[in-house]
């Protein structure tokens, strides 16, 4: 479905810095992202931040750096995409904390048009208010206790700014959900400020969606229940009603409440873990949307072109790590050698371990397929640098002797100490091993197995003749005497 709109698409994200950048963020953004991008409107980054104690600037950071590692560029902003230095957009200042003048205005109207009230009600009386409810058997809201005061009270000071809720249905048609219907009779007056210049989050954003000129609001299901409080106070500022699209909530794969472990860490970890930024995207994008076909990788101008909030499920959206991996994995294996050395060269400089691009490469040539993450090429190419202790035992194959064992090793090392230097190379080396197994009778596992592990340290590693010729002769020959002597 194209949105068939006179107006120009303009979507918005709209964070607030309180706390590190999650997947959940991550994913709404992307949304908003191709939903502008699919329908050429914009896209606009506003820093919700009117809580000045939980707002960090760290926080605010996090959340540009995250969109740009990414991809996810925003047209508007209080920085650009490009530029911390630099302010973008005409509908700025897009952070709330600079915008208090603009919600004052329209607080003074609400109040007024007495469509809002200042409430003079302490903590205390607000607590002993909601107890008498529940004693009379009712459910808890505030009861408009401050709603036709004439005057202030004597000696009393005002706490909050207080909306008239109107007590109706409201009705709209949510992109994703359908038609939606909520009573408000519940709601009471909410605070939607503490002052005049204090607003509370559902105000600044009615306020900011239409000075802004917003069209379509994407956000998240856990805000579904903001819906209707917004468009009635949209209607009682003679705002225009925006279109609504609720994503599902992100769960764990058995329907559970998404684990902290997930839902928690910082987006950014996922690029120290060694996730690629397109991978993430493709994996972000199908939580919760289906493609047309089975197609599962995408690349983000695919994305752009076939977004469709349409095919957006209402239930929720399974979080699967093992799919993440997997389509991480797909991505890697689609970059070329050169490109792939680049992107895990970081990680072997945070390890401290000195490797010469050459040398990156051929270890790259041969466990690129294993790798899950960047990050695993460390841990995949570790024994290169340095063989670890192992047990004498996993040197020997299946069934096999460590007589027999220590026999093949030994010859092993006595050819191979014949070779040049220049001969340490797989096929060379492939030849001189199928020698030895046809001389001495031997099974191919009984040769590969022990020499593999001889060489790596490990029971699971790449071919034997993949590895000499990487470690090169002396390391190799060093290497299966360690093993020879290990079963003495
Ligand atoms: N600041 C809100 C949040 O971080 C924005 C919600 C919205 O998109 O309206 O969840
Ligand atoms: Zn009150």
């Amino acid at each position: 479905m194209d949105i068939n709109t006179q107006n120009k698409v303009r979507v918005r994200f709209a964070p607030s810095p309180t706390g590190h950048f999650h997947i959940g963020g991550a994913r709404v953004a992307l949304n908003n992202f191709l939903f502008a991008r699919h329908n050429n409107g914009k896209f606009i980054l506003r820093i919700e931040d009117t809580d000045p104690e939980r707002s960090k600037k760290e926080f605010e950071k996090e959340i540009y750096e995250s969109l740009r590692w990414l991809g996810i560029k925003w047209d508007e902003g209080p920085v650009s995409f490009e530029n911390d230095n630099q302010k973008v957009g005409e509908y700025g200042p897009y952070r709330q904390s600079e915008r208090r003048e603009i919600y004052k205005k329209y607080l003074q109207k609400l109040l007024d048009e007495k469509k809002a009230y200042w409430c003079y009600c302490t903590k205390e009386e607000l607590e002993a208010q909601k107890n008498a409810m529940i004693a009379d058997g009712l459910i808890p809201k505030y009861p408009g206790h401050c709603r036709n005061l004439t005057n202030p009270p004597l000696n009393k000071k005002p706490q909050t700014i207080r909306f008239v809720m109107p007590e109706t249905k409201v009705e709209f048609k949510d992109l994703i959900r359908g038609k939606l219907v909520f009573d408000t009779t519940q709601f009471g007056d909410i605070v939607i400020a503490k002052d005049l210049e204090s607003p509370l989050y559902n105000f600044a954003a009615v306020v900011d969606d239409f000075e802004m000129k917003i069209t379509h609001v994407i956000r998240g299901e856990d805000h579904i229940s903001n819906t209707p409080k917004q468009i009635l106070l949209q209607r009682a500022l003679g705002f225009p009603e925006l279109i609504y699209a609720h994503l599902p909530l992100i769960l764990n794969p058995d329907r559970s409440k998404l684990s902290k472990r997930f839902a928690e860490v910082s987006l950014l970890s996922y690029k120290e873990e060694g996730y690629l930024p397109e991978a993430l995207i493709n994996f972000l994008i199908l939580l919760g949307w289906h493609p047309k076909d089975d197609k599962e990788i995408f690349s983000l101008e695919e994305l752009i072109k076939e977004f469709d909030l349409n095919r957006v499920q209402k239930a929720g959206a399974i979080f699967n790590e093992e799919k993440l991996n997997w389509i991480n994995s797909k991505y890697i294996k689609n970059l070329d050698l050169n490109e792939l050395l680049i992107k895990v060269k970081p990680f072997f400089l945070k390890e401290n371990i000195i490797a010469s691009d050459d040398f990156i490469l051929k270890i790259l040539k041969i466990e690129k397929e294993r790798m899950k993450t960047l990050k695993d090429i460390i841990s995949l190419s570790k024994f290169f640098f340095e063989l670890e202790d192992y047990n004498p035992k996993i040197l020997i194959w299946k069934n096999g002797t460590l007589e027999k064992t220590k026999e093949i090793l030994e010859k092993l090392y006595n050819t191979l100490q014949l070779l040049n230097e220049s001969d340490f190379e797989k096929t060379m080396l492939f030849n001189k091993l199928t020698e030895i197994i046809n001389l001495g009778n031997y099974s191919r596992g009984e040769v590969f197995w022990p020499l593999r592990v001889a060489l790596s340290g490990r029971e699971s590693s790449p071919d034997p003749t993949e590895i000499a010729e990487i470690l090169g002769k002396e390391k190799s020959l060093e290497r299966i005497k360690i093993a020879i002597n290990k079963l003495k």
